[in-house]
């Protein structure tokens, strides 16, 4: 059998209701949630580590960074690596690990949308799926992968799409690259931008900001003035943002501060595609640095961990815009 660590961070699959507030809260540890997952030991030789009881909108940049260089280090020794997560902010710390992960072994995180106090917990089911994946030799080489609901997602593509349902993670430009059926993962995509940023570093002092009709240059000069180093926009459409917010671009480019424009689109990529005050053609022509298809979330995470590695703004756009390893 092959040798599987399990790192436990966190969320709803380790949370109970309490009787009291009828709120979900932080309960279950490593030992309590395998106890409740009957086969998993079957399955592979089940390893532990209990990192935490976080819920996911506690996770931060720098415990990202610590669980990577866990992952890292524990590829060494395992044939591969699960992490339990909450699904609030799952699809920022599997995509913070794929950017920084180099190592061909199997990493899978997983969480689940009902707490174990719940009748439809689906932590167990996602577990076991997730340990099925992380022995499957075809998972290897893939980077960061997500497994909830029976689906395999990229870290890079999956995002949480609905607040309850647990059909929620979706990967909205291509769709899941596999599913789980009757406990063994197959594989029907092969997503092949993958991205390795070598750097132990982070700058956690980036910022997101959301474009929305008549907004202004407020926000950015107030994260400008407040030490960010650096900001991703989530502008409109093909790449798009007021005329009134191109101040406030050029404030923060005028202070060598990176600005990355991505989509609050759903889906699909950025581009210089119009050529009016604000729309992506001026906006690049002023040094702004193009996200392709990632959501704001995932382009801060991004920009989080190419901060760590370079200043350069030429250096940082490369990493942006052609870098795929
Ligand atoms: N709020 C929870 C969390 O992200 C949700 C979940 O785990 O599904 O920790």
């Amino acid at each position: 059998m092959k040798n599987i660590i399990i790192i436990f961070t966190g969320g709803t699959i380790s949370m109970k209701t309490d009787k009291n507030t009828n709120a979900a809260v932080p309960s279950l540890c490593s030992e309590d949630i395998l106890n409740l997952t009957p086969g998993i030991d079957n399955i592979a030789n089940i390893h532990c580590i209990d990192f935490g009881s976080i819920p996911s909108p506690h996770m931060t940049p720098e415990k990202m960074l610590e669980l990577s260089k866990i992952i890292k280090d524990k590829s060494k020794n395992y044939d591969g690596i699960v992490v339990t997560h909450g699904t609030d902010s799952l699809e920022e710390t599997a995509y913070f690990v794929d950017l920084t992960y180099n190592s061909s072994k199997p990493v899978i995180f997983l969480g689940s949308m009902r707490n174990s106090s719940e009748l439809e917990w689906d932590g167990p089911l996602n577990l076991i799926n997730a340990v099925n994946t992380a022995i499957c030799e075809d998972s290897r080489n893939r980077g960061v992968l997500v497994v909830m609901n029976g689906q395999i997602h990229c870290a890079s593509q999956v995002t949480k799409t609905n607040t309850s349902s647990l059909d929620t993670f979706k990967s909205l430009n291509f769709g899941p690259i596999g599913l789980v059926d009757n406990n063994k993962p197959y594989f029907y995509l092969n997503y092949a931008k993958r991205q390795y940023i070598p750097t132990i570093k982070i700058e956690t002092r980036v910022d997101l900001i959301k474009c929305a009709c008549g907004m202004n240059d407020s926000i950015l000069k107030f994260c400008v003035d407040s030490g960010t180093k650096g900001i991703v926009i989530e502008g409109m459409g093909r790449g798009n943002i007021t005329p009134d917010m191109v101040s406030g671009v050029q404030y923060a480019i005028n202070k060598n501060i990176p600005v990355v424009l991505v989509s609050r689109c759903i889906s699909g990529k950025v581009s210089d595609t119009y050529g009016y005050e604000g729309a992506g053609r001026d906006l690049t022509k002023r040094g702004v640095i193009l996200g392709d298809n990632l959501n704001g979330q995932k382009a801060r995470i991004k920009l989080i961990v190419a901060l760590g590695l370079t200043k350069d703004l030429s250096e940082i756009k490369k990493i942006f815009e052609e870098a795929y390893y």
